[in-house]
């Protein structure tokens, strides 16, 4: 079917409510890590549909899950045990630090989830006044009236107060600060390995130490937010093994399922077994068509040492980006972990990400200045050559 572009873009801005400012593209097709739109060019990604689609677009094993399951089951409740939640539960505890897990469908609400379940533990231990959640500054943890308030950006929160209360923000990666502000009444403290809204900044070692030092002291839950850094994406399965501490929750979501909706929350220990019947659920969570998809993508990323491929191609595109950094005075920065990369400007990037379109690569600015380069895994040298070439000549044009 012939698909008419600017027919598309009129209906949205007539039918779609305005929340996103969006590129004047229509995807119809794509494969490994190419986006094909409705005029029949091809764009190399970088972007992933931001760190969600990591195994590219035509992956054969994600595809005959979301086949069986079309031709099976999609949805029957959580009334009822269903197969592949039972799987990728298992599947997904075997290789975290995690003893049990509870499936939902974004990340904001995994997010939101980890939060009841911590509070809910701090409950049942100790009563109502310990219900403070520590977030850093930086974070992004998602847009539902909870996760606003964990999430640092003042501009997201504006006009929907009244806001839920008892959650802090305290700065990134000092331990001075964290020092002052978890103590008794503490309920978790949320952390991402590695920032990604935020800007690509990876927590430090000692930072998140002490983060384990102090949620142990007061007896509250360290969360982990692999939401963005999680399934691979930094080279390892899991972001925190770079660091080898573990937090006693730990939620997922964007790239669980290729792309089909879902999101996780992991925990171990009590906090494994603090939600009764009633205390929580979801009606799609868990379902037959999501878990399905997940347990391909995550054996997968498992059977053929996928994380191995994203350290050897994050630390390839790395070496590119910090040549590229070598010439040009308007790069102030190269950081990231894996095929999670952040190029920090001294300019604004989004007339970058405009110009790489034009040149058909889809790559993606964050906090205003910061170039973020997410691609599938599928991602080849030779794209990656030829991305770094383009932006070569994108920031030529910017002067030097
Ligand atoms: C994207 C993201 C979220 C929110 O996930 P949604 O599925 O958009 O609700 C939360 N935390 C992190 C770290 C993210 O990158």
């Amino acid at each position: 079917m012939e698909i008419d572009k600017l027919s598309v873009i009129q209906t949205a801005n007539h039918n779609l409510m305005n929340t996103y400012g969006r590129f004047p593209v229509v995807f119809v097709d794509g494969y490994d890590s190419t986006l094909i739109d409705s005029e029949g060019k091809e764009y190399t990604d970088f972007l992933a549909g931001i760190s969600v689609t990591n195994l590219g677009y035509s992956n054969p094993k994600v595809k005959d899950a979301i086949i069986h399951q079309a031709n099976t089951i999609i949805h029957t409740s959580n009334n009822f045990y269903i197969e592949p939640q039972v799987a990728l539960g298992k599947l997904l505890c075997e290789h975290s630090f995690a003893s049990k897990a509870f499936f939902c469908n974004s990340g904001a609400e995994a997010n939101e989830g980890a939060i009841k379940l911590a509070r809910k533990s701090a409950y049942l231990k100790y009563g109502s006044g310990k219900n403070e959640i520590v977030a850093m500054k930086g974070s992004f943890h998602g847009r539902t009236l909870a996760t606003l308030n964990i999430t640092d950006n003042e501009a997201y929160r504006e006009g929907y107060g009244p806001h839920p209360t008892g959650f802090l923000f305290t700065p990134f990666n000092d331990i001075q600060a964290l020092e002052k502000v978890v103590g008794k009444n503490t309920a978790a403290v949320i952390v991402e390995p590695l920032q990604g809204e935020g800007g690509i900044h990876p927590v430090n070692l000692d930072f998140l130490a002490k983060a384990r030092e102090l949620t142990e002291k007061y007896d509250c839950a360290l969360i982990f937010d692999e939401i963005q850094c999680g399934m691979g994406r930094t080279g390892k399965l899991f972001a925190y093994e770079h660091y080898e501490i573990e937090p006693d929750i730990m939620t997922l979501a964007k790239a669980l399922a290729n792309g089909i909706p879902i999101g996780a929350i992991l925990a171990k220990g009590d906090y494994a077994e603090t939600f009764a019947p009633g205390n929580h659920g979801t009606t799609f969570g868990g379902n037959q068509m999501a878990t399905a998809v997940g347990k391909a993508t995550l054996q997968e990323i498992l059977e053929n040492n996928l994380t191995d491929e994203v350290y050897r191609k994050g630390q390839y595109l790395k070496a590119k980006l910090q040549s590229l950094q070598e010439e040009f005075d308007l790069i102030k920065n190269v950081r990231g972990l894996g095929l999670l990369l952040g190029m920090e400007l001294n300019i604004q990037g989004s007339e970058i990400v405009k110009e790489m379109l034009a040149k058909s690569f889809i790559i993606n600015c964050t906090q205003g200045n910061i170039l973020r380069f997410i691609p599938p895994f599928t991602i080849t040298e030779a794209e990656i050559d030829a991305m770094v070439l383009a932006l070569k000549g994108v920031l030529e044009d910017k002067g030097v």
